[in-house]
């Protein structure tokens, strides 16, 4: 089902469940998801639990009786960790949930999330799959049509969550050249985090290509590639990260990811006072420049 943004995608899924129901979240997600639970769902009766995906003792412990659905994100925002997608999956099918995915970072060229028993994919169709920054869209894909995908329909004709035919074109003209695309990325993100990892004036990278990376394990499992997004730490604070970004000529100081031109963010300061996100971290999308161009404007606003 297409959606009118990813916002759309995500509030129509979740308007499909009822007051009394439970949402177990993952603590490192894109902002919006929680928030909309916090601002829209908590007020109308759903209760949720924020919990780390990789921890896997406590989701089990986090699943209650009325816990319907487990919303994971895989690689993680903004810290790129990992979740085992098969093993939340079965640990959701056992309490009778629905497990979903949101698979806008690792797109569908990384990661394939119905093969590794998830139910629902949602993405944000406004990076990656369109490609180019142009424009907003959403998507749901369901292992099933069922009576609750059924639901899901009926409530995105309902709410008129739906995309424009002029935003479907564009969005349908991104994917073909999707591929080519996300390798190009990801060879080009690969380089650039190995330039960065070490650098004197930073602090950490998270990166998934890394072979520092904490679950490089599952990445060989459930993954056919690292991706082309990258978060680091420089040394110092805020101040550090805002005087780092304010030097960078090619990037661009922008919210959103996975276009062709390489952007840049301080999330701390896009999320609010209530972030938990390092204040000296700093997320990259990687596009489509040379990765000496990228890596020349790095090293020049680092020195
Ligand atoms: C951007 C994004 C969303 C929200 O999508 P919009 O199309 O901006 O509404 C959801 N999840 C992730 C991981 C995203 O990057």
């Amino acid at each position: 089902m297409a959606f009118g943004s990813g916002q759309a995608a995500t509030m129509t899924l979740l308007q499909a469940l009822s007051p009394g129901d439970h949402v177990l979240v993952a603590t490192d997600s894109y902002y919006g998801t929680p928030a909309l639970l916090e601002q829209v769902f908590h007020p109308w009766g759903l209760t949720y639990t924020r919990v780390h995906m990789d921890d896997l003792d406590a989701v089990k412990q986090s699943m209650h009786d009325n816990t319907r659905l487990v919303w994971c994100e895989t690689p993680s925002n903004p810290l790129l960790t990992i979740t085992d997608l098969l093993t939340v999956s079965r640990l959701a099918h056992d309490a009778g949930a629905l497990c979903v995915c949101d698979n806008t970072w690792a797109t569908p060229v990384l990661q394939r999330p119905l093969e590794l028993n998830c139910d629902i994919v949602m993405h944000s169709t406004s990076k990656y799959l369109s490609g180019h920054s142009d424009v907003l869209g959403g998507a749901l894909v369901f292992k099933r049509d069922d009576e609750f995908t059924q639901r899901v329909r009926s409530l995105q004709s309902l709410s008129g969550a739906v995309p424009s035919p002029f935003d479907c074109w564009l969005i349908s003209r991104g994917i073909k050249t999707l591929g080519v695309r996300m390798r190009a990325q990801m060879a080009t993100a690969q380089t650039v985090a190995a330039f960065l990892d070490g650098h004197p004036s930073v602090e950490k990278v998270h990166y998934p290509g890394l072979a520092s990376h904490p679950d490089r394990a599952l990445i060989g499992q459930q993954m056919n590639g690292p991706g082309a997004m990258l978060s680091v730490q420089v040394n110092g604070g805020a101040a550090e990260a805002l005087t780092f970004i304010g030097k960078l000529k090619l990037f661009t100081r922008a919210t959103s990811l996975g276009g062709v031109e390489s952007l840049i963010e301080h999330r701390a300061s896009v999320e609010g006072p209530t972030s938990s996100t390092p204040a000296n971290l700093l997320r990259l999308s990687i596009g489509l420049e040379h990765a000496e161009d990228l890596i020349a404007d790095l090293a020049h606003a680092l020195r």
